[in-house]
């Protein structure tokens, strides 16, 4: 409760270089403005990214996940929603976060941003409570992690995976699986940032 009404009497800043003013400053929203194709193979959707995953980017995105400036789902959702009209409509389907994440956090981030965006959302993916922070780990121990973890209720959709960080992509494969075998048509995988 303090925390919130400290926020509301100390100015904003920009969560990337700490410029005083909106959630993120026009330079800083630059470098998350690309849609940069990351990877690209017969067996998945092509994988785009805004920016890159370091500097004021990387700094913006774990201000937003990890030091409770909400306030920047809707910078993330109006960028996502510039890159989005380069690429076929489609709703959105967010990565979901940990249950212990979201707990801990307050609010699933990636639904909140998708929240932001101008697209239809579809939240069908589920993880349940096994599943571990995959901070640390490699692509092979990733997918094991999710491995019969990751639900996806049917669908007919088209859809459009986004995700904060695409690392090794062991995430980004794993939710494209889960949303092929539940029927889905995944056009993309757009992640905020990439490694
Ligand atoms: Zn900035």
């Amino acid at each position: 409760m303090f925390k919130a009404l400290a926020e509301l009497l100390v100015p904003s800043c920009c969560a990337g270089c700490d410029t005083p003013g909106d959630a993120l400053c026009g330079d800083c929203k630059t470098s998350m403005s690309g849609l940069r194709v990351i990877h690209r193979s017969e067996d998945m959707p092509p994988v785009y990214a805004l920016g890159r995953y370091t500097g004021v980017a990387r700094r913006a995105v774990i201000a937003y996940k990890e030091r409770g400036r909400r306030e920047l789902a809707a910078t993330f959702g109006g960028l996502l929603t510039d890159a989005l009209r380069k690429l076929p409509p489609a709703d959105l389907v967010p990565v979901p976060s940990r249950p212990r994440a979201v707990r801990a956090r307050g609010f699933e981030h990636m639904a909140l941003v998708a929240a932001h965006t101008t697209a239809a959302v579809r939240p069908v993916l589920r993880l349940d409570r096994r599943v571990r922070d995959s901070v640390g780990l490699d692509a092979d121990q990733r997918a094991g992690n999710l491995a019969g973890r990751l639900t996806c209720v049917p669908t007919r959709a088209k859809v459009i995976l986004i995700d904060d960080v695409v690392t090794t992509g062991a995430t980004a494969t794993a939710c494209c699986s889960a949303l092929t075998r539940a029927g889905a048509v995944v056009l993309a995988v757009v992640a905020l940032t990439a490694t």
